[in-house]
């Protein structure tokens, strides 16, 4: 378990989140659960915002990629640390505007944003539109001259960096469906096409190179490259970014295969991105620009678990042994989507040692809906309180009502104290919004 984070096992032997029984938020609230720690969320956009404070003289803003996990509570937490977000959709917007969020702090990204996003988002003032193709641009001069305003925007560039985990490569173009390449001269067309809009106000540069990355290396690579883009901008066409976007991506412990990053790890990270815009900010003789990141999954992912209660276990003998759990791929779709891995422990027997390999398997109608293949565990009984670690990002985010199963309900627990952030389904909710037409009556 990660030092950092508040996870425990306390002195009944049981699985301990910020302060909380995971036992007893298990029968408190039932299974499945999401459990999301305020704490750990809380030092995780602190590291990074004291990092720009202290590095780079505040100059700059951390938002949540909100698409990690997106519910009205988060844009709450991220609003009292002092952040900004970032919205890929509509619904997250509108999610945003719903908890209260200051729209001035907004910035929306996405490569095909629709005209009823973009006017809903214009409407309510949002600070920032992240520009991904010329029609888009088009779009929002549009929108923003009916309305009589400038509407800020960055541009998103590909930077030719592709990271993911432990590797990144370096690529001339990069085939992507984000952003406009820097090496084919795409960027710097749409820089002149941006700058020719008379409401538009273009600020500068977004580029976000993967996630789940640990390569300090490639983070460096791509402010080096971001920058040298501004650099030749400025010479080329004369126009000077004041800000610059350095996308999230930050990677995060789900087993041992992972480094277990410590809060200093992270700080480094940004440090080291600091360092270089710094010094390339010199090199160019530009004043240095404000400075956004946009961390996801390393601010939630920790934070997050999902208890479920053991059911049927069937045991094919010499194949494998397979626990079935009352969750699944309709709560965490990142095995069936990803193969992604995770460790699991038994909540109520924390302590007990594992003396056996085994599948946890979810309860849909799916042979690929898996939890974790393979993975130690102590001898599950029918009954038993499962703890997946690691599901605070991605998770929740990406749920579905798959075989009209419930997306759970997902609480918050402070220092010991638990309460719902996002409350459980109902039959009636799964049935809200079907229509019987007449001729089937
Ligand atoms: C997904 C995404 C992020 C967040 O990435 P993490 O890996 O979760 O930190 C940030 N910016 C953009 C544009 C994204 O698409």
């Amino acid at each position: 378990m990660n030092k950092r984070s508040t996870l425990k096992i306390n002195d009944k032997g049981h699985l301990e989140i910020g302060g909380a029984d995971a036992v007893s938020l298990a029968e408190k609230y039932g299974t499945p659960l999401y459990v999301f720690d305020e704490e750990h969320i809380r030092n995780m956009m602190r590291v990074y915002k004291k990092t720009i404070l202290k590095e780079y003289g505040g100059n700059g803003l951390v938002l949540y990629a909100s698409k990690a996990f997106s519910c009205k509570a988060m844009y709450k937490i991220a609003d009292s640390e002092g952040l900004g977000v970032d919205v890929v959709s509509g619904g997250e917007f509108y999610t945003a505007m719903e908890a209260g969020f200051p729209a001035q702090k907004v910035y929306m990204h996405g490569n095909n944003k629709l005209l009823s996003e973009l006017i809903y988002a214009v409407n309510h003032k949002i600070g920032t539109i992240v520009v991904d193709s010329y029609g888009e641009a088009d779009v929002i001069d549009e929108l923003a001259a009916d309305r009589g305003i400038t509407q800020n925007v960055l541009i998103r560039i590909n930077p030719g960096v592709v990271a993911h985990t432990h590797e990144f490569i370096q690529t001339a173009r990069t085939d992507s469906k984000f952003g406009f390449s820097v090496s084919d001269g795409a960027a710097k067309d749409i820089t002149a096409y941006v700058l020719s809009k008379s409401h538009l106000r273009l600020r500068g540069y977004h580029c976000h190179i993967g996630s789940q990355i640990f390569e300090k290396q490639s983070f460096v690579l791509a402010a080096e490259k971001m920058m040298n883009f501004v650099g030749d901008i400025k010479n080329s066409i004369g126009f000077t970014a004041d800000t610059i976007n350095m996308g999230g991506g930050f990677g995060v412990w789900y087993t041992d295969e992972d480094p277990k990053l410590q809060l200093s790890d992270y700080a480094e990270y940004l440090k080291a991105v600091i360092d270089t815009i710094k010094k390339k900010s010199a090199e160019i003789g530009i004043s240095e620009p404000y400075l956004l990141i946009e961390p996801g999954r390393s601010i939630v992912a920790e934070a997050g678990v999902t208890l479920y209660t053991v059911g049927a276990i069937k045991e094919i003998p010499g194949v494998r042994k397979y626990v079935s759990i009352d969750g699944g791929m309709f709560d965490n779709p990142r095995y069936a989507l990803y193969q992604s891995k995770y460790s699991v422990l038994l909540a109520n027997r924390a302590t007990e040692l594992c003396t056996e390999q085994v599948s946890i398997a979810g309860k849909c109608c799916e042979s690929g809906d898996l939890i974790a293949v393979n993975v130690p565990l102590p001898v599950a009984k029918t009954g038993d309180i499962l703890a997946v670690l690691t599901t605070g990002a991605y998770n929740y985010s990406m749920a579905s009502n798959y075989n009209r199963n419930f997306v759970p309900a997902a609480v918050l627990v402070y220092k010991g104290a638990a309460d719902y952030i996002v409350k459980p389904q109902t039959y009636e909710d799964l049935v809200r919004n079907d229509v019987v037409p007449d001729r089937l009556k």
